[in-house]
């Protein structure tokens, strides 16, 4: 038989590496939490529909990413690509806009796009993201921006740059896409394949075409931010003004277009530059979307969105010292001595220490070799004189001390000290 492997792009994690992961996991779960943000978890099977309609046809997720098959019953159905259309459809069917004015959801999860695998591009990754539904902005905007700084900030990873840019909305977009449109036709010939195709239903994906050729075009094309109507433009100084007085900095690009439909208004990006991040350096983006709800038949409700992918944050951070698995490792003297382990261990797993054991009998040399290996401060070792004396003998594995020590409170407290 062939030997198994796993889905090409699609990556195990093994212990060795969890702990950097849990660390990004549960920095952003608290920094999230920390600017009233609270958690949702949703399927990672959706109707494909739902992301076909969000994220837009006419883009590279759904014209190539995206892996939809049929189920047993015919029905079309799609590994999500990405977190925000899943949340705007539970948003919806649980009734949230008739229940609360603005509610703020934070995400973290697995996501499945067919891509060329490369180092920092997978074909499943993780996103952590944000999603604030029923504010218009630009306060809100300027905080969401500012908290991707903060919890970069506080995962030590440096050396990053924020982009943003404004979308406009309603009828600036109109005017736009003929402007643009107007300045794309007479180099129709030039552009790459895909944008050729696109060039009429979605003029705007060329400008975020990743292909030379269009971004030799794109370059002198028409600003989206020199069309933007007043209440736009007014909306985007208001989210400046307030990023400076947060002093989070910050770069107008107004080139930045990225890849989905629904984005209005604010638009942004996180770019990283130190580390091992190579050619797939985007950590972050993000954007408002004020029409998908009601384009879902919801009330028109405003939002504003993003994910990060957690592999790209690994890459761009300094490689932080892992934290030791176990507290403890109790060594046993005798084989006969084993079901005593088993009922210390769990005395002191009760107590909220890390513990373990090799309890397959082995020498006592090869169990120190372990407890050695496990970076566990302690050795505790469990002996017939031990047992007799109600004791267990504790050493510290990283400093001086080796004596026995009653078997309960006394041997909790000490260590805890
Ligand atoms: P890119 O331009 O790199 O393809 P994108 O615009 O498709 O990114 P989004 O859909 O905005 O990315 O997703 C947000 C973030 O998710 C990205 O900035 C990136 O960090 C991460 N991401 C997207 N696709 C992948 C992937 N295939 N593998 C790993 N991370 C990814
Ligand atoms: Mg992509």
């Amino acid at each position: 038989m062939a030997k198994l492997r796993s889905v090409k792009g699609m990556n195990d994690l093994l212990p060795a590496e969890i702990g950097r992961w849990h660390r990004v996991e549960r920095t952003f779960e608290r920094m999230a939490e920390r600017y009233g943000f609270a958690e949702v978890r949703t399927p990672i099977l959706e109707p494909t529909e739902l992301f076909v309609r969000s994220i837009g046809e006419v883009t590279d997720i759904v014209e190539k990413e995206m892996y939809t098959f049929e189920d047993k019953g015919g029905k079309s159905l799609t590994l999500r690509p990405e977190g925000t259309a899943s949340c705007a459809r539970a948003y919806l069917q649980h009734n949230v806009p008739n229940l609360e004015p603005v509610s703020k959801w934070y995400y973290l999860g697995p996501m499945y796009r067919r891509e060329r695998p490369a180092k920092g591009r997978y074909r499943q990754f993780y996103q952590a993201g944000c999603e604030v539904y029923g504010d218009p902005g630009p306060h809100c905007d300027a905080e969401m921006i500012d908290m991707v700084v903060r919890f970069l900030e506080a995962l030590g990873v440096r050396d990053v740059e924020v982009l943003i840019n404004s979308l406009g909305s309603g009828d600036t977009r109109e005017r736009y896409r003929e402007a643009l449109l107007a300045y794309l036709r007479p180099h129709a010939a030039k552009l790459s394949e895909d944008s050729q195709r696109r060039l009429e239903r979605n003029p705007l994906r060329v400008l975020d075409s990743k292909a030379a050729q269009d971004q030799e075009i794109a370059a002198d094309a028409p600003r989206l931010i020199d069309h933007l109507g007043e209440e736009d433009a007014a909306h985007f100084e208001e989210l400046k003004a307030t990023l400076d007085a947060l002093g989070t900095p910050y770069q107008v690009d107004s080139s930045l277009v990225r890849g989905l439909d629904y984005y209005t208004r604010t638009l942004f990006e996180v770019r990283g530059r130190g580390g091992d991040l190579g050619a797939q350096n985007t950590l972050c983006g993000g954007g408002r979307y004020d029409g998908m709800i009601r384009d879902f038949g919801g009330p028109p409700v405003p939002a504003i969105g993003f994910a990060m992918g957690i592999e790209r944050l690994l890459l761009s951070m300094e490689e932080a010292e892992g934290e030791a698995a176990l507290d403890a490792f109790l060594v046993v003297q005798a084989p006969e001595l084993r079901r005593d382990a088993v009922v210390l261990l769990r005395k002191l797993r009760d107590a909220g220490f890390r513990a373990d054991a090799d309890l397959r009998g082995k020498s006592m040399k090869s169990q120190f070799r372990r407890a050695d290996k496990s970076g566990a401060r302690w050795a505790l070792v469990l002996g017939e004189q031990e047992k007799a004396a109600g004791e267990v003998r504790v050493k510290d594995l990283r400093g001086d001390f080796e004596g026995n020590v009653a078997d309960g409170d006394e041997l909790i407290a000490k260590l805890r000290g």
